[in-house]
């Protein structure tokens, strides 16, 4: 019997178990797919932000992080002791050698091979007489869930929390591509443009942010899109998105320009027929649009191409500790629970802070 099995193999289980094991106990982390971290490796575009400066109760949906912000030194401690040396970029952390190699290589090499079953697929867990009994075979004293969500790539198993009666909140994608119905972008796929974005819910603008805009045939995506995405997941609701395709030209600036000159000397030929199109339709001048493009019914994208979930097993059934209020010696941690991050390095700091203190509490 173990003292410590760990479901999931990814940033929350793997920290958990280090720190368990630190702590004298037996660990078998026992992950589905065919090697542990899988999705560590496609963060940051395999660079892996790790985290963020300006940790803070904003840059997430739920409050319950409160709890764990002030941890952050704990965060820090734990990479120190591994020997990763991290840098910052900005307001990111990100580790020195800019590869989630180095990360994962540092979180797997604490675990001896028998400690780690990859192939694995926990389908039940029970609980008889204080011992947790995993498919029928394995037992334990502590369960910890660790088993994140399918955005992009791995599998929800909320069920899992679901059988000892833990409620799931609502799933859906975040830090995700936006679609949209507007057929004025259609001939802007593949186009990049450095832009302002509002976001606009009913008459009032709810949320911007300046950055690079990709299209794309159905939809618009880029880093600043993401972070609209969030908003649109913690607040449902009817949105569009307005683009400011000149975010550093007053509209007088851009009346003057183009009174004297054609919007083919502004921008790319593409992006000028789009706007001309839109003007035509709506009866704005040129100049309104092109500080206002409207993209209208601005939808979320599905979640093979978001980053993260939204929802999750609801945190009111776990104390600080997070053990289960429900059943003890029962631990979720990471993206499983009902927490979503922001885009910046927000959702691996909480996948590492919440395994790290799963596995400082398990007993
Ligand atoms: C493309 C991409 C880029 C990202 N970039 C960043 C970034 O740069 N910075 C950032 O902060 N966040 C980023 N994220 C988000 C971040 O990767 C996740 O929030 C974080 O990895 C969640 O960690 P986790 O341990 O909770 O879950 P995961 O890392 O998803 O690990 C869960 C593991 O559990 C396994 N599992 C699931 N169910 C079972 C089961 N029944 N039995 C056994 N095993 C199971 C899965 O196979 C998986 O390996 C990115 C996400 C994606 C998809």
């Amino acid at each position: 019997m173990y003292d410590v099995i760990i479901i999931g193999g990814g940033a929350s289980g793997l920290s958990a178990g280090i720190i368990a094991k630190e702590r004298g106990k037996s660990v078998l982390i026992l992950e589905s797919a065919n090697r542990v971290g899988k999705k560590l490796l496609a963060t940051g575009n395999g660079k892996c932000n790790l985290a963020n400066m300006n940790i803070c109760n904003q840059n997430y949906n739920n409050p319950y992080v409160a709890h764990f912000i002030d941890k952050t030194q704990k965060f820090y401690d734990f990479w120190q002791k591994l020997g990763l040396k991290i840098k910052q970029v900005e307001d990111r952390i990100y580790p020195y050698s800019d590869s989630a190699t180095t990360v994962l290589n540092l979180l797997r090499g604490n675990f001896l091979p028998s400690e780690i079953k990859t192939g694995f697929n926990v389908e039940s867990i029970q609980k008889k007489d204080g011992i947790f009994l995993i498919n029928d075979t394995i037992l334990a004293k502590n369960v910890i869930l660790a088993t994140g969500s399918n955005a992009t790539l791995g599998q929800n198993s909320h069920h899992l929390a679901q059988n000892f009666g833990h409620k799931v909140t609502e799933l859906r994608p975040s830090i995700a591509p936006l679609l949209t119905d507007t057929t004025f972008i259609k001939n802007l796929a593949n186009l990049r443009a450095k832009v302002k974005v509002s976001l606009v819910c009913g008459d009032k603008i709810v949320a911007k942010q300046m950055g690079e805009i990709l299209f794309k045939s159905n939809g618009i995506s880029g880093i600043c899109i993401f972070m609209l995405s969030s908003y649109i997941a913690r607040n449902q609701g009817e949105y569009k998105v307005l683009v400011d395709f000149a975010p550093d030209l007053s509209l007088s600036q851009v009346q003057e320009f183009l009174q004297k000159h054609s919007i083919f000397g502004l921008f790319q030929k593409p992006i000028c027929q789009s706007i001309i199109k839109q003007a035509e339709n709506t009866g704005h001048d040129l100049a309104t649009t092109v500080k206002n493009f409207v993209i209208e019914n601005a939808m979320l994208g599905p979640v093979k191409f978001a980053q993260v979930v939204h929802g999750g097993l609801d945190t009111n059934e776990f104390d600080t500790t997070l053990q289960s209020k429900l059943v003890s010696n029962f631990y979720a941690c990471g993206e499983v629970l009902n927490v979503d991050g922001d885009c910046g390095g927000y959702n691996l700091f909480w996948a590492f802070i919440s395994g790290i203190t799963a596995g400082e509490n398990v007993c």
